[in-house]
C-alpha cells in the first residue's frame, strides 16, 4: 500500500497534466474526493481538470470554489484533453464502464491510468491502483495519499474530505467506521471542518419536491419473502409528477432497511432508457453479489445495478425472485 502510494507521488512529481474522473451519478465519495485531490495537485502547480459524465448533484455544490474546474464530458470539446493528458486519475469505480461517455477515450488514452477505489472485484484497467476494500471511502485513501506527500490538510481539502467520508459511511455508522477512521475526521476538524455545518448542507437543504417524491416510493412499499425484502419504486411519472430531478431519490433505498425483520432492500428507479436498482443488506446477504447477476456491482451491503433498455415493471418480478434465493441461500 505504502509503495503504491509511493508510486502514485512519483508520477504525480514527473507529470504535468491530469485529469480526475469518477462515475455517473457521482455522490459525496465521489465528488469530494475529485476536488481534494484536485486541489492538491493545483497547490502542487499541475495543470488538472475534473471531467465527469454526469452533473455535480446540487446538494455537493456547497463544496465547490470559483476555481474548480470540474467539466460535464462532451466529445468536442474533452476528448482531446482525455487524449494528450499524462495522467489519468479514476476514483470510486470498479468498472471503468461507469465513466460512460469517457469510457472509450480513457481506454484509447495513452496517458497513465491511476485508480484509486475500495470496492471489491475490480476490473484491471489501470497501470497502477490503489484498491483498499477495507477502507470506509475513496476519500480515505485520497487522505492518505496527501498524508504520505506530506500535504498541508487546509480546509479547502478537509472539507471535499469530511463529505466523502462522511457521505460513504451513512454519517459514521456503517461497519468501516474505525477508530482509526474517527482520528482522521479528528484532524479534519482540526482543520476547519465544522460538521453540523457540512450535515445541513447535504441533508437539510432538500426540496419540498423531493419529499413528495419520497411519499411516493413510501407507496409502493411492497413487503415480501416472509418479511425479509422489501421494495419500493419510483417512475419515470412520479419524478415527473412531483417535478423532481434524478438525484433527489438519493438515501431512498435506506428506509427499506429500517423495518424490523427485513434483511434485504431494494429500490426501483425508471429511467428514460431502463432502471436502475439499489440494493441493501443488512446481516448476510451480498447485495453486490445479487447486483452482479443484472450486471451491476457494488459492496457487500451496498450495491447497485443499471438495466439500460429493460422495462422496469416487467423485469421486477424476476429480480424479486433472484433476491428472494439469495435470502433463502444466505440465511440459513
Ligand atoms: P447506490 O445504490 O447508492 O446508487 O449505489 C450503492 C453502491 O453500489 C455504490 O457505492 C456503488 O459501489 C455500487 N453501484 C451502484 N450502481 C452501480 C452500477 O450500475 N454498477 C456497479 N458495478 N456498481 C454500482
Ligand atoms: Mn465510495
Amino acid at each position: 500500500m505504502n509503495d503504491t502510494i509511493e508510486n502514485i507521488i512519483s508520477l504525480i512529481n514527473s507529470n504535468k497534466y491530469f485529469i480526475i474522473t469518477t462515475h455517473v451519478n457521482p455522490d459525496g465519495d465521489a465528488i469530494g474526493s475529485e476536488l481534494a485531490l484536485s486541489r492538491h495537485l493545483t497547490l502542487l502547480d499541475k495543470n488538472v481538470k475534473i471531467i465527469n459524465h454526469s452533473p455535480t448533484p446540487d446538494y455537493l455544490r456547497f463544496m465547490l470554489n470559483s476555481d474548480d474546474n470540474i467539466l460535464e464530458f462532451n466529445e468536442e470539446e474533452h476528448s482531446s484533453l482525455i487524449e494528450n493528458a499524462d495522467v489519468i486519475f479514476t476514483l470510486d469505480l470498479s468498472q471503468l464502464s461507469r465513466t460512460k461517455s469517457l469510457e472509450n477515450y480513457i481506454r484509447k488514452s495513452n496517458a497513465i491510468k491511476i485508480c484509486i477505489d475500495h470496492h471489491p472485484f475490480p476490473e484491471d484497467y489501470a497501470e497502477l491502483s490503489l484498491i483498499d476494500t477495507l477502507s470506509s471511502s475513496t476519500g480515505e485513501l485520497i487522505y492518505r495519499l496527501l498524508k504520505q506527500s506530506q500535504t498541508e490538510l487546509n480546509l479547502g481539502i478537509a472539507l471535499p474530505l469530511y463529505v466523502a467520508i462522511m457521505t460513504d459511511t451513512g454519517s459514521f455508522k456503517y461497519e468501516r467506521t474505525t477508530a482509526n477512521l474517527h482520528r482522521i475526521i479528528a484532524e479534519l476538524l482540526d482543520a476547519g471542518v465544522i460538521p453540523i455545518k457540512v450535515h445541513q448542507e447535504i441533508y437539510d437543504q432538500g426540496s419540498a419536491n423531493r419529499i413528495q417524491l419520497l411519499g411516493r416510493a413510501f407507496n409502493s412499499l411492497t413487503i415480501t419473502g416472509d418479511g425479509r425484502l422489501a421494495y419500493m419504486k419510483i417512475s419515470l411519472n412520479d419524478l415527473k409528477e412531483t417535478n423532481s430531478k434524478e438525484e433527489d431519490v438519493e438515501g431512498f433505498v435506506s428506509y427499506t432497511l429500517s423495518i424490523k425483520g427485513v434483511e434485504v432492500g431494494l429500490f426501483f428507479f425508471e429511467l428514460e432508457n431502463g432502471f436502475k436498482i439499489s440494493l441493501r443488506s443488512a446481516t448476510k446477504v451480498p447485495v453486490n453479489k445479487l447486483a452482479a447477476e443484472f450486471n451491476g456491482g457494488g459492496h457487500f451491503f451496498a450495491a447497485g445495478a443499471r438495466l439500460e433498455n429493460k422495462n422496469m415493471e416487467d423485469t421486477i418480478p424476476k429480480v424479486i425472485e433472484t433476491a428472494i434465493k439469495y435470502l433463502q441461500q444466505y440465511l440459513v
